[in-house]
């Protein structure tokens, strides 16, 4: 088994506010150097079970933009179990600029072949995916950010005895995937909080599909829109980081504690609820995220 369970229980650590309610965050960022966080457990049946039924010739290909975790971390699984894969990349003009973006200079120090795509061509993944399926009959094709019903599956890892303490579990939400797995597999009990950072009006019948239930909220977390930093975001999570000792990335983890931070301060939680928020990795976007800062003069994360 290439992905193995974790050897010792993932840290859930409080964050001390001192409200009425309880804040508590699960560490799945430190599950593996490399293969961070939720994309992890989006891949751990994906990849297991496809290496276990031995293909001949072995081959990995998904889809992501620029500075995706996803396509960073299918990188590090290909590097790992020695088998080549192919990163489809979103935007023709990274072409001759990809060495320039921390996240795919990673890719391809992993091995990962790259092929840049245009963004009209990316849009119609469908077409793209049956072509490379007929081209390469033996491979894994991910789809994009990972999610399928496998990794649903994976994500009830991110659950146990521990979590089960909880009345909230907030996770940020980009395709879905994870917080679908979250849902599916939570105590009856149990609300789950999603912060969608991206802005799409099928999230919430994608996400049904693949929960079948309706114990989840979406919370509109984009932030002036999926991928852009705000300079208050970027404050947000450099006082986290002092206060609590906990890095967040701009993309998705600092988004969700921002906003989890003022749906506590709206009273959005009823008196003594206890909220445990899933930090879901993605750090190795920081260094990019820093890249483009400086270009516009801004205030880097720490
Ligand atoms: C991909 C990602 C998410 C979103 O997960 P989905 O299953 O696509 O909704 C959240 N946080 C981080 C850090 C991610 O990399």
């Amino acid at each position: 088994m290439l992905l193995q369970f974790p050897t010792e229980p993932i840290p859930i650590q409080e964050i001390p506010i001192h409200r009425n309610v309880k804040l508590f965050i699960k560490r799945e960022d430190l599950i593996h150097p490399q293969i961070s966080g939720n994309k992890y457990w989006k891949l751990f049946y994906n990849v297991n079970r496809y290496l276990e039924n031995n293909p001949e010739k072995p081959y990995i290909i998904t889809f992501g933009g620029a500075f995706s975790n996803h396509i960073a971390a299918v990188s590090a699984v290909g590097n790992l179990a020695g088998i080549p894969t192919l990163g489809i990349i979103r935007g023709e003009e990274l072409q001759h600029k990809w060495r320039d973006n921390p996240t795919l200079l990673f890719a391809k120090r992993n091995g990962m072949n790259l092929k840049f795509v245009t963004r009209e061509e990316y849009r119609h993944k469908e077409k793209l995916t049956e072509f490379l399926q007929q081209e390469f009959p033996e491979a894994l094709v991910v789809p994009e950010g990972g999610t399928n019903e496998e990794a649903v599956e994976g994500v009830k890892m991110m659950l146990n005895e521990q979590t089960k303490d909880f009345d909230y579990l907030c996770t940020a939400v980009g395709t879905g995937g994870t917080i679908a797995g979250i849902s599916k597999f939570c105590e009856d009990n149990q609300k789950v909080i999603g912060c969608n950072v991206v802005d799409d009006a099928s999230l919430e019948n994608k996400i049904f599909e693949l929960t079948l239930k309706h114990n989840f909220d979406l919370i509109d977390s984009c932030f002036g829109g999926y991928g852009k930093i705000s300079d208050e975001n970027i404050r947000f999570i450099n006082d986290f980081k002092e206060k609590y000792d906990i890095p967040l990335e701009p993309i998705y983890t600092g988004k969700m504690m921002q906003r989890v931070f003022e749906l506590i301060e709206e009273e959005y939680f009823p008196e003594d609820s206890r909220i445990l928020c899933f930090h879901t990795g993605g750090l190795q976007g920081i260094e990019g995220a820093n890249l483009l800062l400086e270009k516009q003069n801004r205030n880097l994360i720490i």
